[in-house]
């Protein structure tokens, strides 16, 4: 735990006791601040009390004796209205701040310039923030991961001059994070998201480009116009700037460049310095870093361990090592030639696409219940299902679009524990050489048939492992 003692003494409100509003209350509280923590949930309200953080209805409370406010980061600061306990915030001019504000303040007080690592962007924050954090901590650094990711930043070991932190931003914690300054403040990319709690496009890209605007050295992609400005714009500033493309060739920066190799496509990471490429890493074989994404994502990460003191070397060989996230086209293992990929965090058609642009000969598993447009969008990609499996709520929508289309077959399994066995029955039947894919990328809500994307992705890891000649996922060369 970080104990925050920058409020010692002093009073603060909090607002929002869900995972990373307990573990502030915590810090604060271990820092000597007089914490006033309040939740609509009378759970987290209970569950703070025992363990004696004092628990304050802040509707009724006198807010003119707060030193700060610290806002949890789901709860609405501006839309698409202010949370009450803004508007009280606001009328008794207390300062607004989020747990990531909180940790820089107390970093500038104990460890002035230990190294931060900020990630935000639309897409990738969480697959790079984790190779970032592995690739570091294979190299035998003190790598503290957390933030949007998971473990509140909070919750993590105080800074210090030879430790790490590796932090996901959201917007919403950017916002919250007004004297922010990473050392590696990297913006991946931009497409509107969560619009409904930015007001605009603009005003959504303008607070991720606050995070890479403060940092020491930015690493921005440049495969979309919005964030490609704001590397102009980084760039005219004077401030170090190193771009990253998980598309294209740049002539200074990291980038992904796909090669045809004997048959197979090779990615490798080239850096250009000073004018020069050098090939410092290639990603062929590396089954958690599939896919063109995932190149735009390792150019991020070997820009931020490099400019940390990494050798290539010791980056290449991070990357070889990366387990992955699951639920991320996961590759859980295999029998024989067949790889079985979770990829049930693929809510939509837009994060499946990943996926069926990743392999070929699929044995798709999808459904459930379905997000507007349907799988529409995903019918360029057809040619690569050897045949589709459905199931949930969506199945009639989805065989409809397949019976339009017409070139692909499909099943109607209903269920997952049916789909998975009728997938592996027809991909192990299969003649031919090379590696064909049983992927679960259901471009569907869970919730007809499961709790969540995560109990949908576990059950889908639980019926493959149980498979005949099942060999667990194990790194390879
Ligand atoms: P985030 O934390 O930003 O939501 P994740 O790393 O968890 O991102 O990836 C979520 C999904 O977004 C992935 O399954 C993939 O479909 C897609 N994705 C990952 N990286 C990228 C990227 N660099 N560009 C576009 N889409 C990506």
């Amino acid at each position: 735990m970080t104990p925050v003692t920058v409020f010692a003494g002093r009073r603060v409100a909090l607002f929002g006791l869900g995972g990373s509003g307990l573990a502030t209350a915590r810090a604060l509280k271990a820092g000597d601040a007089d914490v006033a923590a309040w939740d609509d949930n009378e759970n987290s309200r209970e569950k703070a009390a025992a363990e004696g953080i004092a628990v304050v209805d802040l509707a009724s409370a006198d807010w003119s004796g707060f030193a700060a406010f610290v806002l949890s980061p789901g709860v609405p600061l501006t839309h698409p209205v202010p949370h009450w306990t803004v508007e009280k915030a606001k009328a008794a001019g207390v300062e607004i701040i989020g747990d990531v504000e909180l940790l820089f303040r107390e970093r500038a007080k104990i460890a002035p310039g230990s190294p931060v690592v900020c990630i935000t962007g639309t897409n990738g924050k969480s697959t790079t923030t984790a190779l970032i954090a592995h690739v570091l901590k294979a190299a035998g650094r003190d790598a503290q991961m957390g933030g949007n990711i998971g473990t509140a930043v909070l919750a993590l070991e105080p800074p210090a001059a030879n430790r790490i932190h590796v932090v996901e931003c959201s917007s919403y914690q950017i916002d919250l994070a007004p004297s922010m300054v990473p050392s590696v403040g990297i913006q991946m990319n931009l497409t509107p998201d969560h619009l409904d709690r930015h007001g605009s496009f603009e005003a959504y890209g303008a607070i991720k480009e606050r995070l890479v605007a403060a940092s020491d050295i930015a690493v921005i992609g440049v495969d979309d116009e919005p964030s490609k400005q704001m590397a102009r714009r980084r760039a005219a500033s004077g401030r170090k700037l190193v771009k990253i493309s998980g598309e294209q060739p740049l002539d200074e920066g990291v980038f992904a460049g796909v090669t045809a190799n004997a048959g197979r496509l090779d990615t490798r990471i080239v850096a250009v310095e000073g004018g020069k490429p050098r090939v410092v890493a290639n990603l062929a074989g590396i089954g958690s870093l599939r896919g063109a994404h995932n190149a735009q994502n390792a150019a991020a990460a070997f820009a931020a361990c490099a400019s940390l003191g990494l050798s290539d070397a010791e980056i290449a060989a991070g990357f070889r090592s990366y387990p992955g996230l699951p639920h991320r086209m996961e590759e859980i293992g295999r029998t024989g030639r067949v790889v079985f990929i979770n990829d049930s965090k693929a809510t939509n058609a837009d994060s499946t696409e990943k996926a069926l642009t990743s392999f070929r000969d699929i044995f798709w598993i999808l459904g459930g219940k379905a997000k507007e447009g349907g799988i529409e969008s995903l019918r360029r990609y057809f040619p690569n299902i050897a045949k589709a499996y459905l199931i949930g709520a969506a199945s009639d929508l989805f065989a409809a679009t397949f019976d339009d289309d017409g070139r692909v077959a499909y099943e109607r399994s209903e269920t997952l524990d049916r789909a998975v066995a009728d997938a592996t029955r027809d991909a192990l039947a299969k003649p031919g050489e090379g590696e064909i894919a049983v992927l679960l990328s259901p471009a569907c809500a869970s919730f007809d048939q499961f709790p969540n994307f995560e109990v949908r992705g576990d059950a889908f890891r639980g019926l493959v492992q149980t498979l005949p000649g099942f060999e667990p996922f194990g790194v390879k060369g």
